[in-house]
C-alpha cells in the first residue's frame, strides 16, 4: 500500500489560547523488550547486572509517576521469553503459579501491553495461559487466527485495541475525562520466525494496512487520542509492504498521536539515530509525533509527556516532551554504574523464580579444558559457534544415518548469538576453562529453536555465505582504519558453514543488504569455497544442519526455505548442544578443538580496518596474534576498539 504524502505533515494546528479550556497533561510511561529480565542479574555469568532488570526500572516508574497527576504505564511486547528465567518457567510449565513477569507487571499496575514476536516462541497455548493471568489488557491488531476481507473483519488473536478512560487535570482545579485508545502491532514476519511452534495456526497482516483500518475505527469508537504500541523498529520513514520495522512509517498515519517503538532493542530519542526526513532523534519525534523506544531488558523507561487542549468538543495534542530515562550509565573506564536501586517489592516477588533459575543454571554438564569465548566471532573462526555447529551435525548425522541422504556431505550452519552489537559490550559468551554448567549451554544457545536439516546445492551454499559476509563494509586496498562491520547486520544472521573452507574478499561490495535483499548481484566476496580441500561443485547436493528459524526462510538465505527441509524438529537446538557437551565434555580436548581455521579474510597489503569487542578481548593475545590485530582505545559505548591488518 502507499500513503498519500500530503498526510505526512505533522497534524498539529496552532492553538488559539482563548479557545481552549486550559492545558491538560498526560504522561505515558513505556517499557519494551523486557524478555523476562525482572531481576538485576546476569544468569549466564551468574553475577549481578546494572544494565537490565525491571526491578530497577520500577524505581524509575515510581519516580516518574510521582512527578505528575495522570500517568499511563504501557509495555511494548517481547515480555515472556528471552532469558534463562523465561525458559525455566516455560520448561516447568506450571499451571499453579502466575508467571513472574506477569506477576511483576500486575504489581506495577500496567495499564496495557502488546505482543512481541517472541511471545510465540513457547507455543500459543503457553502464551494464552500466561495472558489469562494479566490484570491489564493485551492488544494486537495484526496477528489473527483468521484474516477477513478487510483488517476490521480479521479474527484477531487478542483484541486489536483498547480504550482507557482517564481523568486529566490542568493544574488549576479543572478536570476532564479523556478516552485514550491503545493499538498494538507486531512484525508480520512473526508467524514465519516461529513457524516451528505455530505451524499455520496464526496469520499476520501488514502493520500499516492494519493500523490504517483500526485507527479510524478506534476514533469512531470514541477514542480522543490514539497511542500506537508498535513492537517494531523505527525503520524507513516512508511506507512499504510488510515492513518489519515500520514505526516511522506508521507515525505518518493520521489519527495516531504518540508511538512506542521496540523490537530492535535501541533507544529513541538518542544519538544512535541520525536526523532524517520525518525522524527527529533529539526531540523524539517521528513525523512530528512524539515517539519513544525504551531500550531492552528494562534498560530505559520511555517517557512521553503530552500537553492536551480541549477545543470544539475534541482533544488536541498541543505539545510533547519525550525522553528515555536510563537505569545505568557507563563510566569513561567502561564500567557500568547503576543509576537506580531495585524495587524491593519486585525483588521479593521474583525471589522464588530467581533462586530456582540460579540453581538450575548451575547444574553441572561436563568440563572444558580451554576457555571458550565469542569476542572475535565476527572476524575469525569462533570456537563457540563451531561447537554449536558440530553439535547440530552430530545430531543430524545420527538421524539421517540409514536414510537416503546418509551419503551426502553434511555441512552445519551456526551463527553467534552473543556478539556485542546492540546488545552492548557485555553481550559476549565467555566461558572459563573448568566445569561446564547449564548456564553455559544457555549462553551457547539462548534461543528456543529446534534442529532442522536442508537439502541444498553447492551454488546455494556459496550464496548462503555471501549473505553472511555482507555484514562487512566494503574495504578499499590501502584504506587505513576503515570501519569493518556494518552495525545494521545482527550477529544471528552471520551464519558460518562448518565443513567448508573459504576466503573473503572485502574489496568487493556486499551481495546483500541487512534485510537479506540482493543489492549487488554480480559481486562475490566468497572465493576458494572448498569441501574436504576440493572446490565446491555448484551442482553438487549437500545436507545442511541448521535451526527451525533459518529453515523457515528467516534472514533470506539461499536454499534456506521450507521447500528444502528434509528433517525438522522436535529436538530443541539447546538440548542437542547439551547432549554434545555431555558426550564430548569429559574427553580431553574433544570439546574445544574445532580443528584448523575454516575461513579467513583475503590479504590486502597496507590495509587496516577497525572493529569493536569486549574490553576483556584485549587479553586474548593468542587470538590477536592469529588475527594480526591490536587493541586500541575504549569507545563511548564501552567497547574496546581493535585494529586489524588485512
Ligand atoms: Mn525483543
Ligand atoms: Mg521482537
Amino acid at each position: 500500500m502507499s500513503l498519500p504524502l500530503a498526510n505526512l505533515a505533522p497534524p498539529q494546528t496552532p492553538i488559539d489560547p482563548a479557545q481552549v479550556s486550559g492545558l491538560f497533561r498526560l504522561r505515558i510511561l513505556a517499557t519494551s523488550d523486557l524478555h523476562v529480565h525482572i531481576t538485576p542479574w546476569d544468569y549466564y555469568a551468574d553475577r549481578s547486572s546494572a544494565t537490565g532488570g525491571l526491578a530497577r526500572t520500577a524505581t524509575l516508574i515510581a519516580a516518574a509517576r510521582a512527578e505528575v497527576e495522570a500517568c499511563l504505564l504501557l509495555d511494548n511486547g517481547d515480555l515472556l521469553q528471552g532469558s534463562p528465567m523465561g525458559d525455566l518457567e516455560a520448561t516447568l510449565n506450571s499451571t499453579a503459579q502466575t508467571h513472574p513477569m506477569i506477576a511483576a507487571m500486575n504489581a506495577l499496575g500496567y495499564d496495557a501491553a502488546t505482543l512481541g514476536n517472541h511471545e510465540f516462541s513457547n507455543g500459543l497455548a503457553y502464551l494464552m495461559r500466561q495472558l489469562c493471568q494479566a490484570r491489564f489488557p493485551v492488544v494486537s491488531a495484526n496477528i489473527a487466527r483468521q484474516l477477513g476481507d478487510t483488517p476490521l473483519l480479521d479474527q484477531t488473536l487478542v483484541p486489536p485495541s483498547v480504550i482507557l478512560p482517564r481523568s486529566l487535570g490542568d493544574g488549576r482545579g479543572n478536570r476532564q475525562m479523556i478516552r485514550i485508545g491503545v493499538l498494538g502491532l507486531v512484525p508480520p514476519q512473526t508467524t514465519q520466525w516461529d513457524h516451528q511452534q505455530l505451524g499455520d495456526t496464526l496469520v499476520t497482516r501488514d502493520i500499516l494496512e492494519a493500523a490504517a483500518a483500526h485507527v479510524p475505527q478506534l476514533r469512531r469508537d470514541g477514542a480522543d487520542i490514539v497511542i500506537a504500541l508498535s513492537h517494531s523498529g523505527i525503520g524507513a520513514p516512508t511506507a512499504g509492504a510488510n515492513l518489519e520495522n515500520a514505526t516511522a512509517a506508521l507515525a505518518a498515519l493520521p489519527g495516531i498521536d504518540a508511538l512506542v517503538a521496540g523490537h530492535t532493542h535501541q533507544t529513541f530519542p538518542s544519538t544512535d539515530f541520525a536526523a532524517s526526513a520525518g525522524v527527529d532523534p533529539v526531540r523524539g519525534l517521528l513525523w512530528g509525533k512524539p515517539a519513544v523506544m525504551p531500550g531492552f531488558h528494562g534498560s530505559h523507561l520511555g517517557v512521553i509527556d503530552l500537553s492536551l487542549a480541549r477545543r470544539d468538543g475534541a482533544w488536541h495534542v498541543t505539545g510533547s516532551h519525550v525522553e528515555a530515562r536510563p537505569i545505568s550509565r557507563r563510566a569513561k573506564s567502561g564500567r557500568v554504574v547503576a543509576l537506580t536501586r531495585s524495587s524491593n517489592d519486585i525483588l521479593t516477588l521474583a525471589a522464588p523464580a530467581h533462586r530456582a533459575t540460579r540453581a538450575w543454571s548451575r547444574q553441572p554438564l561436563g568440563y572444558t579444558s580451554q576457555a571458550l569465548h565469542s569476542y572475535f566471532a565476527l572476524v575469525m573462526p569462533c570456537p563457540t559457534v563451531r561447537l554449536v555447529a558440530r553439535a547440530q551435525a552430530r545430531h543430524v548425522a545420527h538421524l539421517l544415518q540409514h536414510g537416503p541422504y546418509a551419503d551426502l556431505p553434511l555441512i552445519s550452519a551456526a551463527a553467534p548469538f552473543h556478539a556485542g552489537g546492540r546488545g552492548g559490550p557485555e553481550n559476549y559468551t565467555a566461558i572459563p576453562a573448568g566445569p561446564l554448567m547449564m548456564r553455559h549451554a544457555f549462553d551457547l544457545y539462548p534461543h528456543p529453536n529446534t534442529v532442522a536439516a536442508l537439502l541444498v546445492s553447492g551454488a546455494e551454499l556459496a550464496l548462503w555465505l555471501e549473505r553472511s559476509f555482507s555484514l562487512f563494509h566494503q574495504i578499499n586496498p590501502g584504506d587505513r582504519d576503515a570501519e569493518l562491520i556494518d552495525a545494521d547486520f545482527p550477529g544471528f544472521n552471520f551464519d558460518l558453514l562448518e565443513g567448508l573452507t573459504w576466503t573473503v574478499d572485502l574489496c568487493r561490495p556486499p551481495h546483500h543488504d541487512s534485510h537479506g535483499r540482493v543489492i549487488n548481484p554480480a559481486s562475490r566476496r566468497i572465493r576458494d569455497l572448498a569441501h574436504l580441500g576440493r572446490p565446491v561443485d555448484p551442482e553438487a547436493r549437500f545436507v545442511v544442519a541448521t535451526n527451525s528459524y533459518r529453515a523457515s526462510g528467516s534472514g533470506g538465505f539461499a536454499g534456506a526455505t521450507p521447500d528444502h527441509v528434509i528433517l525438522s524438529g522436535p529436538q530443541s537446538s539447546r538440548d542437542v548442544v547439551l547432549a554434545y557437551l555431555a558426550a564430548t565434555g569429559g574427553m580431553c580436548g574433544a570439546l574445544t578443538d574445532p580443528g584448523p581455521p575454516n575461513w579467513r579474510f583475503g590479504r590486502m597489503a597496507g590495509t587496516t580496518a577497525v572493529f569493536d569487542s569486549a574490553p576483556a578481548a584485549a587479553a586474548c593475545t593468542g587470538d590477536l596474534a592469529q588475527l594480526d590485530a591490536e587493541p586500541l582505545g575504549m569507545t563511548a559505548a564501552g567497547f574496546r576498539r581493535f585494529r586489524l591488518r588485512l
